[in-house]
């Protein structure tokens, strides 16, 4: 009997999953859900913060750094200390370009979907849970075509003008609303703007996540600004910019890969990476997700390695993620009770796949 699960059984454990994914269980698009709901309460049960480091609370959408000497030391606050503690910041093979996109899925990202089809190549999509539920369609068509996703909040408020408890519900509904969508249980996170601390990392690591950030401000394609205002000249000007940073790194691409940070936001993003990618060639880099850049075979918290037909991303075998002993809220690996019994129901039809291609 075939010991991994084969490409029908997760067929059918993606369609028991899509089958309970209803958006009008999601709390408001855009905004910090309220902490006090039946689900938020569900994934605070069990969760202790007595080790999570009391550091200030900030304000500001984004917060404005204070003077250094302002900040306490054990901050490590990523963008105003330029403190990345164990953060992923580069992929570890020389001459790898780390493809991100952040904020979508929205309307515009299957022509970016087609764009990366023609090139060839693979993206992680850090995802908004407020654009995955009005957009799920979208979504779905990102894991057919190989692509590997991460979360990037409900509502993309900086976290650390956060509590604990809000940071929970920003990353428990994401997680929930891909789990329901696709099957698959989201392992790495991008904080909105970068804004991380040693407060918000102990919480996102309570949830089992990987912070992912991205090189340096170098390597910020800054295409997000092109919208406002955009004219052929700007474009041209940013495309131009960032294809030298690539050149220039691939010249001489020392002992890291890098991350990049895009947008699949707005058509003029869309049209950046569109020109962008193709200079992959000329700079001699080879460009992948960052489930593939780390070489990791188990890309998400559920392990689901067999459902991403990416030729370079290698197969996991189910529920064997790198970190096995990272549990949910409740202690176990299901996100709620809901994900639990769809997960029953995932179950079932698994091993009634693998009894079918035995
Ligand atoms: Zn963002």
């Amino acid at each position: 009997m075939k010991t991994t699960l084969s490409t029908l059984a997760w067929t059918v454990l993606v369609t028991a999953a899509a089958a309970q994914f209803n958006p009008a269980a999601f709390p408001p698009v855009n905004e910090v859900p309220p902490i006090n709901s039946t689900e938020v309460k569900e994934w605070l049960k069990g969760l202790s913060f007595a080790d999570v480091p009391v550091l200030p609370v900030h304000t500001g959408n984004p917060p404005a750094c204070p003077a250094l000497a302002q900040i306490p030391a054990n901050q490590c606050w990523w963008t105003c200390q330029s403190c990345p503690a164990d953060d992923i910041e580069t992929c570890p093979t020389p001459g790898t370009w780390g493809l991100t996109f952040d904020d979508g899925p929205t309307p515009n990202t299957p022509a970016l979907l087609q764009t990366l089809k023609a090139n060839n190549v693979k993206a992680t999509f850090f995802v908004m849970g407020s654009n995955v539920v009005r957009n799920a369609e979208v979504l779905k068509q990102e894991v057919a075509e190989g692509h590997h996703l991460a979360s990037h909040t409900w509502s993309h408020h900086p976290l650390t003008t956060l509590s604990n408890e809000q940071i929970v519900a920003e990353l428990k509904w994401t997680e929930k609303a891909v789990m329901d969508i696709t099957g698959h249980r989201m392992k790495y996170m991008r904080p909105p703007y970068g804004d991380i601390d040693n407060r918000v990392r102990a919480v996102v690591k309570k949830l089992g996540y990987i912070v992912v950030d991205w090189t340096s401000d170098a390597y910020d394609s800054k295409d997000f600004a092109l919208n406002a205002g955009f004219t052929e000249a700007t474009l041209s000007a940013a495309v131009t910019t960032m294809s030298n940073t690539l050149k220039t790194y691939g010249a001489n691409p020392g002992a890291k890969g890098i991350i990049t940070l895009e947008h699949d936001l707005y058509p003029v993003t869309i049209e950046f990476a569109k020109r962008l990618i193709p200079v992959a060639v000329e700079a001699k880099l080879k460009v992948q997700s960052i489930a593939e850049c780390l070489n990791d075979a188990s890309p998400y918290q559920n392990g689901a390695g067999p459902i991403q037909p990416s030729p370079t991303i290698k197969p996991g075998s189910g529920n064997n993620g790198t970190q096995p002993t990272q549990k949910g809220p409740n202690g176990s690996n299901g996100s709620n009770g809901l994900v639990k019994a769809g997960s029953l129901v995932a179950i079932m039809a698994i091993s009634t796949a693998l009894l079918l291609t035995a």
